[in-house]
Protein backbone atom coordinates (compact mmCIF):
# COMPACT_ATOMS: atom_id res chain seq x y z
CA UNK A 1 0.00 0.00 0.00
CA UNK A 2 1.33 3.19 -0.61
CA UNK A 3 1.07 5.92 1.59
CA UNK A 4 1.72 9.58 1.23
CA UNK A 5 2.64 11.71 4.04
CA UNK A 6 1.90 15.11 3.55
CA UNK A 7 3.79 17.98 6.36
CA UNK A 8 1.90 21.22 6.92
CA UNK A 9 3.73 23.47 8.98
CA UNK A 10 3.07 26.94 7.59
CA UNK A 11 -0.43 29.17 8.73
CA UNK A 12 -2.40 30.58 6.28
CA UNK A 13 -3.42 34.81 6.67
CA UNK A 14 -6.48 33.73 8.86
CA UNK A 15 -3.97 32.04 11.44
CA UNK A 16 -5.08 28.43 10.47
CA UNK A 17 -3.00 26.22 10.35
CA UNK A 18 -2.15 24.65 6.14
CA UNK A 19 -3.46 21.28 7.56
CA UNK A 20 -6.98 22.57 8.85
CA UNK A 21 -7.67 24.95 5.87
CA UNK A 22 -6.61 21.47 3.80
CA UNK A 23 -9.35 19.72 5.47
CA UNK A 24 -11.48 22.18 5.86
CA UNK A 25 -11.66 22.84 1.77
CA UNK A 26 -12.06 18.89 1.04
CA UNK A 27 -14.83 18.81 3.55
CA UNK A 28 -16.36 21.81 1.47
CA UNK A 29 -15.83 20.33 -1.21
CA UNK A 30 -17.21 17.12 -0.76
CA UNK A 31 -20.73 18.87 1.10
CA UNK A 32 -21.32 20.99 -2.24
CA UNK A 33 -20.90 17.95 -3.88
CA UNK A 34 -23.88 15.87 -2.15
CA UNK A 35 -25.54 19.11 -2.52
CA UNK A 36 -25.58 19.07 -5.72
CA UNK A 37 -26.04 15.11 -6.30
CA UNK A 38 -29.03 15.90 -3.84
CA UNK A 39 -30.59 18.80 -6.34
CA UNK A 40 -30.52 16.89 -9.41
CA UNK A 41 -32.06 13.44 -7.46
CA UNK A 42 -35.24 15.58 -6.10
CA UNK A 43 -35.03 17.61 -9.70
CA UNK A 44 -35.80 14.18 -10.89
CA UNK A 45 -37.98 12.81 -8.45
CA UNK A 46 -40.18 15.76 -9.34
CA UNK A 47 -40.36 15.47 -12.86
CA UNK A 48 -41.58 11.32 -11.87
CA UNK A 49 -38.72 9.34 -12.09
CA UNK A 50 -38.15 6.64 -9.86
CA UNK A 51 -34.95 5.29 -11.30
CA UNK A 52 -31.97 6.89 -12.79
CA UNK A 53 -30.62 5.74 -16.70
CA UNK A 54 -28.79 2.82 -17.02
CA UNK A 55 -25.66 2.13 -18.00
CA UNK A 56 -25.48 1.32 -21.76
CA UNK A 57 -22.64 -0.99 -21.78
CA UNK A 58 -22.44 -2.75 -23.62
CA UNK A 59 -25.54 -1.85 -26.14
CA UNK A 60 -24.82 -3.96 -28.57
CA UNK A 61 -27.15 -6.86 -30.36
CA UNK A 62 -24.95 -9.93 -30.57
CA UNK A 63 -27.77 -12.52 -30.52
CA UNK A 64 -28.21 -12.82 -34.45
CA UNK A 65 -25.65 -12.69 -36.77
CA UNK A 66 -22.66 -10.68 -36.99
CA UNK A 67 -21.70 -6.85 -37.26
CA UNK A 68 -20.83 -7.69 -41.05
CA UNK A 69 -22.71 -9.72 -42.45
CA UNK A 70 -25.78 -7.16 -40.53
CA UNK A 71 -24.11 -4.89 -42.21
CA UNK A 72 -23.70 -6.43 -45.72
CA UNK A 73 -27.39 -7.24 -45.01
CA UNK A 74 -28.30 -3.53 -45.08
CA UNK A 75 -26.14 -3.04 -47.97
CA UNK A 76 -28.35 -4.88 -49.97
CA UNK A 77 -30.96 -3.58 -48.96
CA UNK A 78 -29.76 -0.10 -49.71
CA UNK A 79 -28.90 -1.40 -52.91
CA UNK A 80 -32.06 -3.03 -54.00
CA UNK A 81 -33.76 0.32 -53.55
CA UNK A 82 -31.52 2.16 -55.57
CA UNK A 83 -32.08 5.55 -57.62
CA UNK A 84 -35.62 4.67 -56.43
CA UNK A 85 -38.53 5.95 -59.04
CA UNK A 86 -41.03 3.86 -57.19
CA UNK A 87 -43.02 6.77 -56.16
CA UNK A 88 -43.69 10.38 -56.35
CA UNK A 89 -41.64 11.99 -53.76
CA UNK A 90 -38.82 10.82 -55.82
CA UNK A 91 -38.99 13.61 -58.06
CA UNK A 92 -38.54 16.22 -55.51
CA UNK A 93 -36.13 14.73 -53.31
CA UNK A 94 -32.52 15.39 -53.26
CA UNK A 95 -31.21 12.54 -51.46
CA UNK A 96 -32.48 8.89 -50.14
CA UNK A 97 -32.38 9.05 -46.28
CA UNK A 98 -31.90 4.95 -45.70
CA UNK A 99 -31.33 4.72 -42.14
CA UNK A 100 -28.32 5.82 -39.92
CA UNK A 101 -26.36 3.87 -37.19
CA UNK A 102 -25.21 0.56 -35.62
CA UNK A 103 -26.33 -2.75 -37.83
CA UNK A 104 -26.23 -4.10 -34.47
CA UNK A 105 -28.41 -1.93 -33.04
CA UNK A 106 -30.76 -3.45 -30.06
CA UNK A 107 -32.83 -0.63 -30.04
CA UNK A 108 -34.61 1.11 -33.73
CA UNK A 109 -36.38 4.66 -33.61
CA UNK A 110 -38.42 4.96 -36.51
CA UNK A 111 -39.57 8.24 -37.66
CA UNK A 112 -41.74 9.64 -39.91
CA UNK A 113 -40.06 10.93 -43.14
CA UNK A 114 -37.13 12.93 -43.86
CA UNK A 115 -37.26 16.92 -43.13
CA UNK A 116 -35.63 19.76 -45.18
CA UNK A 117 -32.28 18.98 -42.83
CA UNK A 118 -32.56 14.90 -43.53
CA UNK A 119 -33.01 15.53 -47.19
CA UNK A 120 -30.00 17.86 -47.77
CA UNK A 121 -27.67 15.53 -45.90
CA UNK A 122 -29.57 12.46 -46.56
CA UNK A 123 -29.43 11.37 -43.00
CA UNK A 124 -32.38 10.65 -40.49
CA UNK A 125 -33.24 13.14 -37.71
CA UNK A 126 -30.33 15.76 -38.21
CA UNK A 127 -32.39 18.72 -37.60
CA UNK A 128 -33.84 20.88 -34.65
CA UNK A 129 -35.98 17.44 -33.82
CA UNK A 130 -33.25 15.43 -34.57
CA UNK A 131 -31.38 17.31 -31.92
CA UNK A 132 -33.57 16.75 -29.44
CA UNK A 133 -33.60 13.10 -30.48
CA UNK A 134 -29.76 12.67 -30.37
CA UNK A 135 -29.94 14.36 -26.36
CA UNK A 136 -32.89 11.56 -25.40
CA UNK A 137 -30.22 8.78 -27.07
CA UNK A 138 -27.51 10.12 -24.44
CA UNK A 139 -29.63 10.60 -21.87
CA UNK A 140 -30.46 7.18 -22.04
CA UNK A 141 -26.81 6.38 -21.54
CA UNK A 142 -25.35 5.67 -24.88
CA UNK A 143 -24.52 7.37 -28.29
CA UNK A 144 -26.69 7.94 -31.17
CA UNK A 145 -24.36 5.76 -32.99
CA UNK A 146 -25.38 2.74 -30.80
CA UNK A 147 -28.67 2.91 -32.37
CA UNK A 148 -30.36 2.21 -35.51
CA UNK A 149 -32.72 5.23 -36.94
CA UNK A 150 -34.75 4.97 -39.77
CA UNK A 151 -38.51 6.72 -41.00
CA UNK A 152 -41.29 4.95 -42.60
CA UNK A 153 -40.57 6.74 -45.88
CA UNK A 154 -37.15 7.43 -47.24
CA UNK A 155 -37.60 10.71 -49.12
CA UNK A 156 -38.93 14.18 -48.35
CA UNK A 157 -42.54 14.99 -48.92
CA UNK A 158 -43.30 18.36 -50.06
CA UNK A 159 -43.73 20.54 -47.19
CA UNK A 160 -43.15 18.02 -44.50
CA UNK A 161 -46.69 17.26 -45.12
CA UNK A 162 -47.79 13.83 -43.93
CA UNK A 163 -46.75 10.46 -46.20
CA UNK A 164 -49.30 9.76 -48.42
CA UNK A 165 -50.79 5.58 -48.58
CA UNK A 166 -48.94 5.05 -51.73
CA UNK A 167 -45.63 6.37 -50.16
CA UNK A 168 -45.83 4.25 -47.34
CA UNK A 169 -46.54 1.85 -49.28
CA UNK A 170 -43.76 1.92 -51.97
CA UNK A 171 -41.35 2.20 -49.24
CA UNK A 172 -42.70 -0.28 -46.53
CA UNK A 173 -41.06 -3.19 -48.17
CA UNK A 174 -37.31 -1.64 -47.44
CA UNK A 175 -38.13 -0.67 -43.55
CA UNK A 176 -39.41 -3.99 -43.12
CA UNK A 177 -36.08 -5.54 -44.53
CA UNK A 178 -33.90 -3.40 -42.49
CA UNK A 179 -36.10 -4.53 -39.83
CA UNK A 180 -35.45 -8.16 -40.49
CA UNK A 181 -31.70 -7.51 -40.92
CA UNK A 182 -31.12 -5.32 -37.75
CA UNK A 183 -33.38 -7.41 -35.84
CA UNK A 184 -33.68 -4.74 -32.49
CA UNK A 185 -34.83 -6.19 -29.30
CA UNK A 186 -37.14 -2.90 -29.44
CA UNK A 187 -38.33 -0.76 -31.50
CA UNK A 188 -39.44 2.72 -30.76
CA UNK A 189 -41.89 4.65 -32.87
CA UNK A 190 -41.62 8.11 -32.78
CA UNK A 191 -45.51 9.40 -33.25
CA UNK A 192 -48.74 8.87 -34.50
CA UNK A 193 -47.21 8.08 -38.31
CA UNK A 194 -44.79 5.30 -37.39
CA UNK A 195 -46.92 4.06 -34.62
CA UNK A 196 -50.06 3.75 -37.47
CA UNK A 197 -47.94 2.53 -39.70
CA UNK A 198 -46.18 -0.59 -37.84
CA UNK A 199 -49.44 -1.25 -36.26
CA UNK A 200 -51.36 -1.32 -39.21
CA UNK A 201 -54.33 0.74 -37.93
CA UNK A 202 -55.56 4.25 -38.77
CA UNK A 203 -57.58 4.16 -35.53
CA UNK A 204 -54.93 4.36 -33.13
CA UNK A 205 -53.92 7.64 -30.95
CA UNK A 206 -50.32 8.22 -29.93
CA UNK A 207 -51.68 9.69 -26.52
CA UNK A 208 -53.55 6.73 -25.82
CA UNK A 209 -50.79 4.14 -27.10
CA UNK A 210 -47.76 6.17 -25.47
CA UNK A 211 -46.32 4.42 -22.85
CA UNK A 212 -47.52 0.55 -23.43
CA UNK A 213 -46.20 -1.93 -25.72
CA UNK A 214 -47.25 -3.07 -28.58
CA UNK A 215 -45.57 -5.69 -31.03
CA UNK A 216 -44.33 -5.63 -34.44
CA UNK A 217 -42.96 -8.80 -36.30
CA UNK A 218 -42.79 -10.14 -32.32
CA UNK A 219 -40.33 -7.28 -32.00
CA UNK A 220 -41.71 -5.01 -28.97
CA UNK A 221 -42.66 -1.56 -29.89
CA UNK A 222 -43.03 1.46 -27.78
CA UNK A 223 -44.75 4.60 -29.33
CA UNK A 224 -43.95 7.40 -28.04
CA UNK A 225 -44.05 11.29 -29.00
CA UNK A 226 -42.08 12.37 -32.09
CA UNK A 227 -39.60 14.80 -31.27
CA UNK A 228 -40.67 17.84 -33.58
CA UNK A 229 -44.15 17.65 -31.07
CA UNK A 230 -41.87 17.27 -28.00
CA UNK A 231 -40.49 21.20 -29.51
CA UNK A 232 -43.64 22.11 -29.64
CA UNK A 233 -44.39 20.54 -26.24
CA UNK A 234 -41.68 20.53 -24.04
CA UNK A 235 -43.83 20.19 -20.85
CA UNK A 236 -44.70 16.59 -22.28
CA UNK A 237 -40.86 15.29 -22.68
CA UNK A 238 -40.91 13.90 -19.19
CA UNK A 239 -43.66 11.27 -20.69
CA UNK A 240 -41.14 10.18 -23.62
CA UNK A 241 -38.65 10.14 -20.73
CA UNK A 242 -40.86 7.70 -19.08
CA UNK A 243 -41.62 5.77 -22.03
CA UNK A 244 -37.80 5.41 -23.15
CA UNK A 245 -37.19 4.20 -19.57
CA UNK A 246 -39.59 1.28 -19.80
CA UNK A 247 -37.79 0.40 -22.82
CA UNK A 248 -34.87 0.30 -20.67
CA UNK A 249 -35.57 -1.56 -18.25
CA UNK A 250 -36.64 -4.42 -20.64
CA UNK A 251 -33.80 -4.53 -22.67
CA UNK A 252 -32.01 -4.51 -19.15
CA UNK A 253 -33.88 -7.96 -18.05
CA UNK A 254 -33.32 -9.62 -21.22
CA UNK A 255 -29.70 -9.33 -20.41
CA UNK A 256 -29.66 -10.53 -16.83
N1 LIG B 1 -38.75 13.89 -38.58
C1 LIG B 1 -38.82 12.58 -38.86
O1 LIG B 1 -39.83 11.93 -38.62
N2 LIG B 1 -37.73 12.01 -39.36
C2 LIG B 1 -36.61 12.66 -39.61
O2 LIG B 1 -35.66 12.05 -40.08
C3 LIG B 1 -36.56 14.03 -39.30
C4 LIG B 1 -37.64 14.63 -38.78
Amino acid sequence: MNVIILKFSEQNSSGESVETAFIRNMHDQRIAIIHDVKRMLEYYQALGFDNLPLSATPFLNTSTGSAVSKNDGLKNVREEIGDCQRCKLSKGRKNIVFGAGNANARIMFIGEAPGRDEDIQGEPFVGEAGMLLTKLIEKMGFKRDAVYIANIIKCRPPLNRDPEEDEILSCRAFLDKQIDVIAPECIIALGRIALMTLMNNNKIRITAARGNFFEYKGIPVMPTFHPAYLLRNPKDKWLTWADVQKVMERIQNTNS
